[in-house]
Formats: C-alpha cells, sequence, structure tokens
C-alpha cells in the first residue's frame, strides 16, 4: 500500500519523538511491504519563526492532500517563549485550531489503557486495577457547549453570564457512527454517556445513538449518566470498551481516564473526519522543559503511529505490530525518565534510556 504521510514535528520535544514515530513506520514498511512517504510542514511556534504565522495555507493545503497526519506537539513555555507576547490568533496554539477546522476534526478518539508492567503509575488500588484496564474514548469535538453562543451582561441589575449546548441529530449521527465502526475493532460494546435526566440535548443524543445502534447488531450499547461515569471510571474502569459522549463530558472524563493510566507520555490519540482521514498526536504537550534533552518517552507518538495505520488505513495487523513490540520493551524492562519506578529497590530491576534507544528497540521488534 502507497501512504503518503504528512508529519508536523512541531515544537519542544515534537520532533524528537516524531522521528521516532517515523523510524517505526519505517520498520512497519519494510516487514509488510509498505511504500510511505513523509513530508514535513512546520506548525507552531516553528511556523512563526519561519513564517511569521502559526500555520500557513501552504501547510494546509499540504496536509489536506495527504493521507493522513501525524504530529509531534506544537507550543513553548507560556510564561517565558515570545510566543506568547503575540495576540491569541498568532499563538502557536491558533495553527492547532485552524488545522482542525480546515480538516473538519469532529472525531476525538483518546484511548486510555494501562500495562501490566506500569501498575505502579496508577493511583488506584490493585484490586481495582486487576490485569489492566483498556478503553477508548469518543469525544464530539466540534460542537455542544464549547461552540454554542454565548453572552454575559446585566438583566435586571445582575450581571448574568450564558451559554448554550446545541447539537443537530446530524451532528450526533456522525459520532455515534464512529463510535460504532471503532467499537467494532475493539471488543463491541459502547457506554454512550449523557445527562438525558435533565438535558434535551442529551435526550436527543440518546435517541439517535440507540437509531444508530440499530444497524450494529453485534455491538452491545449502553447508556450511562455523565455524573456515574464518572465514578465508574475511578471504581471499576474494566468495564468500558469505548465510551461516546459529547464535547465538554468528553473533556472532562478524558482527562480523568489519563490520570488513572498513569504517565502522559504513554497516552496516544486520533481526531478523525467523516473519511478515513484523521490527525494523530501524543496527548501530550511540547514539554519545554525537557525539550532537546533526548529523554522524552516517544511511546505515546508511536501508538499514535499505530492509530494511523489501523483507523485512516485499515492496516490493524501493522498497528498490532507495533503495539506488541511496545509492550515487548516495557516487559524487558526498558524504561524513559517519566515511567520509571519511583522507589529506589524497584529502580534497579529497569533500564533507564532515552528517546532515540526507545524508538530503535521499538522499531527493531516489529
Ligand atoms: P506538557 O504535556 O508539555 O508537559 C507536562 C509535563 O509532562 C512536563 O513535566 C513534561 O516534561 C512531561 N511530559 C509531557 N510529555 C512527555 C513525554 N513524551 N515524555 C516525558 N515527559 C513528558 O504540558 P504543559 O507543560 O502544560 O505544556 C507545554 C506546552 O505544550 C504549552 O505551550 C502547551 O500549550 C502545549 N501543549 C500542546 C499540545 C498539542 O500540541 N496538542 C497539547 C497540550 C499542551
Amino acid at each position: 500500500m502507497k501512504l503518503n504521510i504528512v508529519c508536523i514535528p512541531g515544537d519542544g520535544i515534537g520532533p524528537e519523538v516524531v522521528a521516532e514515530a517515523k523510524k517505526v513506520l519505517n520498520a512497519v514498511a519494510d516487514k509488510y511491504g509498505h511504500e510511505m512517504s513523509f513530508t514535513d510542514i512546520l506548525m507552531g511556534g516553528a511556523s512563526i519563526d519561519a513564517c511569521g504565522e502559526p500555520l500557513t495555507d501552504e501547510a494546509i493545503a499540504t496536509a489536506k492532500a495527504a493521507d493522513a497526519v501525524l504530529m509531534g506537539s506544537i507550543g513553548g513555555n507560556t510564561s517565558t517563549s515570545p510566543w506568547y507576547k503575540l495576540p491569541s490568533h498568532l499563538r502557536p496554539e491558533a495553527g492547532l485550531l485552524k488545522l482542525r477546522k480546515a480538516l473538519n476534526l469532529f472525531a476525538n478518539l483518546r484511548p486510555a489503557n494501562l500495562y501490566e508492567e506500569l501498575k505502579e503509575a496508577c493511583p488506584l488500588r490493585d484490586d481495582i486495577i486487576g490485569d489492566g484496564f483498556d478503553m477508548m474514548i469518543m469525544r464530539e469535538l466540534t460542537g455542544g457547549l464549547y461552540f454554542g453562543e454565548r453572552s454575559t451582561k446585566e438583566v435586571d441589575g445582575v450581571m448574568t453570564a450564558v451559554d448554550t449546548l446545541t447539537y443537530n441529530e446530524d451532528e450526533i449521527r456522525r459520532i455515534a457512527i464512529k463510535g460504532f465502526d471503532i467499537a467494532m475493532k475493539r471488543r463491541k460494546k459502547v457506554t454512550s454517556v449523557d445527562k438525558a435526566n435533565v438535558l434535551d440535548s442529551s435526550r436527543l443524543w440518546r435517541k439517535v445513538v440507540e437509531e444508530v445502534a440499530k444497524d450494529y447488531p453485534e455491538v452491545t450499547l449502553e447508556h450511562m449518566l455523565v455524573d456515574n461515569c464518572a465514578m465508574q471510571l475511578v471504581k471499576n474502569p474494566r468495564q468500558f470498551d469505548v465510551i461516546l459522549t459529547e464535547n465538554m463530558f468528553g473533556d472532562i472524563l478524558s482527562d480523568e481516564a489519563s490520570k488513572v493510566t498513569g504517565s502522559i507520555g504513554m497516552l496516544a490519540s486520533a481526531s478523525l473526519n467523516d473519511t478515513k482521514f484523521g490527525l494523530y498526536e501524543p496527548s501530550g504537550g511540547s514539554a519545554p522543559d525537557i525539550a532537546g534533552m533526548g529523554i522524552a518517552n516517544p511511546i505515546a507518538t508511536i501508538l499514535s503511529a499505530a492509530m494511523m495505520l489501523r483507523y485512516s488505513f485499515d492496516l490493524d495487523a501493522e498497528a498490532d505490530a507495533i503495539e506488541k513490540a511496545v509492550k515487548k520493551v516495557l516487559e524487558e524492562n526498558y524504561r524513559t525518565i517519566d515511567i520509571m519506578p519511583q522507589e529506589e529497590d524497584k529502580k534497579a530491576t529497569v533500564t533507564q534510556i532515552g528517546t532515540a534507544k526507545m524508538g530503535d528497540l521499538i522499531a527493531e521488534r516489529i
């Protein structure tokens, strides 16, 4: 298969971790006989420095022409970097928002899984963790409360603020279809999260999700209220496969779920539109505090590349190969600094390595 991949190395540790993901993708291409081409574009601070804006129209056109986009991360130290003295539409993050909009990326996927080998990083009790958990949070990204009309004004002498939460059935249907499609590639269970006991938008959400479910008879659907879901994530995370939810609920629940897994350096993410196209990136930021030191964990970006193979290219065996290689390296007790055990006696049982070595070891195990 010919894959035309656009890469956005970005800022901070971005270029370091993207280089390792490319290394692993090249190993996959060699092993499985694919032809992968990589084209880099600038975004964020790197683009501000070179072009005077966080994302140029030419860069957007290049991204649009690709089969998928693999990103590192963008941004700098928000207190000290000169990028943050610029007006907000010229700051690094404006580039990412512009790209998401240009590519119509309405579905955000964040896996939260716990590796047996990294159990000690999880704040939950052993009896709750069991043999680990593996869920996918599917969040609607372009509608709901964050995009509704808002205002703040004085009403009868009292300052009053209004935010509106709007969803139409088409917006709900397209994210629900994505959620069920993803569930078909996993353990075939969807937990749709809403607040249907109070909100009209949630009642419509529930109705449309039930309609979509009829086309997926193999998938088990359950509904859960968002307050209960927040509790269940720490009480029994093993019950979840795909959590399907709207924008604000997903924002909060995905952060909660990522926290219970331990390290940010392990968490991949994907943002998809209604074709197979997607933007794949680690959940963390550009980590300016460790940029250039060669110690960043590249695994989140490497796992994002695996998501790209699975969801944009339907290359499940190749994606499995990357995920297995990551697991193997962890089983062999190699760790970057962020996933080192905290206790002194346990430190002696593992080998601390840097970014490039981690990429090498994973690529070798494909
Ligand atoms: P951050 O995620 O960059 O860093 C938080 C902490 O996690 C730091 O101590 C960092 O060293 C560590 N960390 C993050 N990724 C790591 C990795 N792969 N390996 C090892 N350690 C890792 O969050 P922040 O400090 O709040 O933000 C820094 C910059 O990143 C800001 O400019 C912010 O706007 C930007 N940011 C960008 C994105 C994105 O590009 N999508 C997302 C979040 C934050």
